[in-house]
C-alpha cells in the first residue's frame, strides 16, 4: 500500500511538469515548420527520358488528330441486345439513332445514351470495322514500335482512314521527332517512314 501511492505521487507531479512546458516549445517551433513548408522547392521532375513512341496516349488527343474522321463505328452494349452505328467526327461521334440522323456529334457518354446503355467507359463499347473498341486500339497504338506506327495506324481499324488528316499529322509527328533526335542524339530516337 505504501510503495503504491508513493509511487502514484511521483508519476503525478512528473506529468504536471511535463504538460506544463510543452506549449512553449509548440508555439516557437510552429511558425519556423509552416514557413519551411512554404518556401520548400519541389524536386525537379525528371524529364530527360525520351518516350520510345510519343503517340497520342488516349481516345480523344487520338480523335483530335483527325485521321479516324469518317471511320463508321458501333456502339454495343455488354448484352448485345442494344447496338447503334455511328461515325467519328472530330471527337465525338455523329449518332445515327432516329433523333440524330447523323446530324450532330456527340461525345462517347452521350452516344452511349443514345444506344439506350450507361456505363463508365463507354469507349470500351464502341467498335470499329474489325470489332476492335476504340480504347484497345488506343493501347494497341501506343505500345507500337515507332518505326511500324505509321503502317498500323492505317490498317488498325478495319476500315478506310481519313488521308488527308493522316498525312497532315504524319508530317507534325516526323518534325516532332525530328526535333527529339535533335536534342537527345539519333542513336535514342527512331524517325519513322
Ligand atoms: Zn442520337
Amino acid at each position: 500500500m505504501d510503495n503504491q501511492n508513493s509511487a502514484q505521487g511521483s508519476d503525478g507531479s512528473k506529468d504536471l511538469i511535463e504538460s506544463n512546458s510543452e506549449p512553449i516549445v509548440d508555439s516557437t517551433a510552429k511558425p519556423n515548420s509552416k514557413t519551411d513548408s512554404i518556401t520548400k522547392n519541389k524536386e525537379p521532375k525528371a524529364t530527360k527520358k525520351v518516350p520510345p513512341n510519343n503517340f497520342p496516349s488516349n481516345v480523344k488527343s487520338l480523335l483530335s488528330t483527325g485521321i479516324f474522321d469518317g471511320v463508321p463505328v458501333k456502339y454495343v452494349s455488354w448484352s448485345r441486345e442494344k447496338s447503334l452505328k455511328g461515325v467519328i467526327k472530330g471527337t465525338g461521334y455523329l449518332c445515327s439513332c432516329d433523333d440524330c440522323k447523323e446530324s450532330k456529334a456527340l461525345n462517347a457518354y452521350e452516344f452511349e445514351r443514345h444506344a439506350g446503355a450507361k456505363t463508365k467507359h463507354p469507349n470500351n463499347h464502341i467498335y470499329f470495322g474489325n470489332g476492335k473498341t476504340i480504347y484497345a486500339v488506343v493501347q494497341e497504338l501506343k505500345n507500337t514500335p515507332q518505326d511500324m506506327l505509321f503502317d498500323a495506324i492505317q490498317n488498325v481499324t478495319g476500315s478506310a482512314i481519313n488521308q488527308k488528316n493522316f498525312r497532315i499529322w504524319k508530317a507534325s509527328y516526323q518534325a516532332a521527332t525530328r526535333e527529339l533526335q535533335r536534342i537527345y542524339g539519333k542513336d535514342e530516337v527512331v524517325i519513322p517512314c
